[in-house]
């Protein structure tokens, strides 16, 4: 009997003879994720954390209770519909300012940001000496810059300011 063989009858009736389900997947996703954590930190209680996750893993892999593991599944599924939007959003939001500061560090030299004065837009200039009338590409409005008003966005139109 090969090995794949005697898997399968040794899964026979146990919950998960099927594959993962959406619970046991996010446990082995957390396991995972700290185990790679636990490569860079060493707390005891990381540690611990993890044995349990991956026990807990294997309990539901190898239970017969359909029923309660059926439930656990439905719970967890019903707490992470309600979280997933704003932890989506916070994701974004937290890409969104890695991005930023990554195209500052970029622009460091040679550019300088602003913020349109009529509608936000962040605008990325090229450093000159004085000050600045700047017109933006998204509203068209002009403005004077010349102070440290900061911001980035596609190079907008600008021209030297008459004194
Ligand atoms: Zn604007």
């Amino acid at each position: 009997m090969g090995f794949r063989e005697r898997y399968a009858r040794f899964m026979l009736g146990r919950y998960g003879a099927y594959g993962p389900d959406r619970l046991s997947r996010a446990i082995n996703f957390a396991a995972i994720a700290l185990i790679v954590a636990s490569l860079f930190v060493r707390y005891t209680a990381l540690n611990i954390t993890t044995l349990a996750l991956v026990a807990f893993s294997l309990f539901r892999l190898l239970s017969r209770n359909y029923e309660a593991r059926q439930r656990e599944n439905a719970a967890y599924a019903k707490i992470a519909d309600k979280f997933a939007p704003p932890v989506r959003r916070a994701a974004k939001g937290a890409r969104r300012k890695v991005k930023t500061a990554a195209t500052r560090i970029r622009y460091f030299r040679t550019h300088r940001f602003y913020g349109c004065a009529k509608c936000g837009s962040r605008l990325r200039v090229p450093r000159v000496r004085g000050r600045l009338q700047i017109s933006c590409p998204k509203c068209g409005g002009t403005f004077i810059a010349g102070g440290r008003a900061a911001a980035r966005s596609k190079s907008p139109k600008l021209k030297k300011a008459e004194k």
